[in-house]
Order: C-alpha cells, then sequence, then structure tokens
C-alpha cells in the first residue's frame, strides 16, 4: 500500500512527464475501476495536465476546466511509465493514460479490485473525496497534538486513519512507533506531552527520511519497486528479526490481511501483546477490513 513517501516520489516522477501534456486517451481495461459517471472519458480527453498532487492517499491529477483524475492505489495498485502507446498488460492492467510523452499504466497485483479512479470536475468535487486527514509534515507540535488529543483512537489506528492524518498506512506507522517508542495500543487522547513530542518529531524523520531515500532510489527513473516491505525497514515486515535498535526479535500482530510489527522490548516495556485480548480490547477500534486502513 504505497504511503507518503512512495506517493510523494510518483508525483514528481509524474510531474515532470505529462505537466503541459494533453491526455490524448485513456485506455480503461477493467470495467471496474472508474467509479464516476460524469465527467466521462471523453470529457476529459484533450486536456492538458496542469498539476499533480496528492489528497490522503489519492493522487490527483488536475486538468485544464477544472477537471480531476483521482487515482486510488489502495493495496496493491502501482504505477509504471512506459512509452507512448503501450500495451496495457493482460492480467495486471487497468488502464492506460495516454500522453505524447509517454504511457502512464496504472496495474493491481491483486484479484481484489480496489484500486480506483475517480473523474470530477470542480474544487467541491474533488474536496468530497477528501477524508480531511492532517498532512502530518505541515504540522507544528502544537497543532499535532491537538489533532491526536482530538482522536479516541490508540495510536496505530489514529496515524493510520485519514480522518485523522493523511498519507500514513500500515507501514510507516509501525516505523514511525518504533522510533518514538511508544506502544501502538496507546490510546492518543491520553498521550503524555514528552510522548506527543516524541511521535511528532518520529513522523516528521521518518516520513522525510524515507522520501529522500525513495527519491534517490527512483533518480531520474519512475519508481519501479515500490512495496510496502522495504529491506531498509527496521520493525515493518521484519516478524522474527532483530529490532536494529536493541537486537530483540520484532513482534507481530496479525489482522486482516496484514499484520503490524514493534519491538516489544523498545515499545512496550517488554510485553508482548497477545492477538486475542488486543481483538477484545480493540473490537470497535481496530479495523476489520484492510480497506478500513487505506
Ligand atoms: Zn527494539
Amino acid at each position: 500500500m504505497p504511503e507518503l513517501p512512495d506517493l510523494t516520489v510518483y508525483l514528481e516522477q509524474l510531474e515532470r512527464r505529462i505537466v503541459g501534456q494533453a491526455v490524448d486517451d485513456i485506455r480503461l481495461a477493467s470495467p471496474f475501476l472508474l467509479r464516476t459517471v460524469t465527467p466521462s472519458v471523453a470529457d476529459v480527453q484533450g486536456k492538458r495536465v496542469v498539476s499533480c498532487s496528492r489528497i490522503a492517499k489519492q493522487l490527483v491529477i488536475g486538468l485544464e476546466d477544472d477537471l480531476y483524475m483521482v487515482l486510488h492505489l489502495m493495496i496493491s495498485g502501482r504505477l509504471q511509465w512506459r512509452k507512448a502507446g503501450a500495451k496495457v498488460p493482460a492480467r495486471l492492467g487497468l488502464a492506460a493514460f495516454d500522453f505524447a510523452s509517454g504511457t502512464l499504466i496504472f496495474t493491481e497485483a491483486s484479484k481484489k479490485k480496489r484500486a480506483s479512479l475517480r473523474l470530477v470536475q470542480g474544487v467541491e468535487a474533488l474536496q468530497a473525496l477528501n477524508p480531511g486527514g492532517l498532512e502530518v509534515l505541515g504540522l507544528s507540535l502544537p497543532e499535532f497534538s491537538a489533532q491526536l488529543h482530538a482522536s479516541n483512537h490508540t495510536l496505530k489506528r489514529a496515524l493510520t486513519d485519514q480522518h485523522v492524518f493523511a498519507g500514513i498506512g500500515n507501514a510507516y506507522s509501525d516505523e514511525i512507533l518504533l522510533r518514538a517508542g511508544l506502544s501502538p495500543f496507546k490510546r492518543a487522547s491520553v498521550l503524555k506531552d514528552d510522548d506527543v513530542a516524541s511521535l511528532h518529531a518520529a513522523c516528521i524523520s521518518v516520513l522525510t527520511e524515507w522520501t529522500e531515500r525513495l527519491r534517490a532510489e527512483a533518480g531520474d527513473e519512475f519508481p519501479k519497486k515500490v512495496t510496502a516491505f522495504h529491506e531498509a525497514m527496521a520493525v515493518h515486515g521484519k516478524y522474527r528479526q532483530p529490532c536494529p535498535q536493541c537486537g530483540k526479535p520484532v513482534q507481530r500482530i496479525a489482522y486482516a490481511e496484514n499484520e503490524s510489527n514493534y519491538c516489544a522490548q523498545c515499545q512496550t516495556g517488554g510485553r508482548m501483546l497477545a492477538d486475542r485480548s488486543l481483538s477484545r480490547l480493540l473490537k470497535d477500534n481496530w479495523p476489520k477490513r484492510i480497506e478500513d486502513l487505506e
């Protein structure tokens, strides 16, 4: 599930390639992809790209006439940049967006078709797609603290809830919580000032470092290996491997179709969090479906 660092690098690479270019065509390969009726594909054809931006985890390609193409990659959606007119890959291909400079291919490596495309017109229609979470990188400590304390969630949920904060998902929340030395299941509403400051600093440093790392890895190329399980991550996807901070084995909490990872030594005072007791404790708070973490 691409998160803020991955999406930022996608946007930077897209911007260089498509701003100023007209959308010559959109070739839809999956009948499930397009979730809106008006404006139509024909309405955006021939329109020039004026901006590339992000709302929560959605990529927004702004066009002339206040038109927007909104791509939500969800968990398995990815983008590729190919030469103009490239074929949509048979099995994984969802759509192709044709420009004179090349073709943007939208794929999804999953049988569950969760990724989406929405075509909207007007800023109001675009804002209706905004879950409202705040961009952590733009928040001062007091602003971050107020938003966190207003949440009745656990830290894991607060960080990943797009109504609270924007752009953070399962992978980077694991990395942030390790760096802050905080349990994923602490309550956001009662977090002490010192811990809030650690969490704020960890959000900024983890997201910034990872954006820089992924940007450097991509170089001038369109990112090819976008994954939630990057080998350089400290705890996410590292179950049973040594925590880079203390050397103790990384733990996991399994849920839905995914898992969250933490270090008991660094984050929970050495306590292991049992899956079953957690699910009781968090019945109404922990998302039942992986979509709810998007
Ligand atoms: Zn540790």
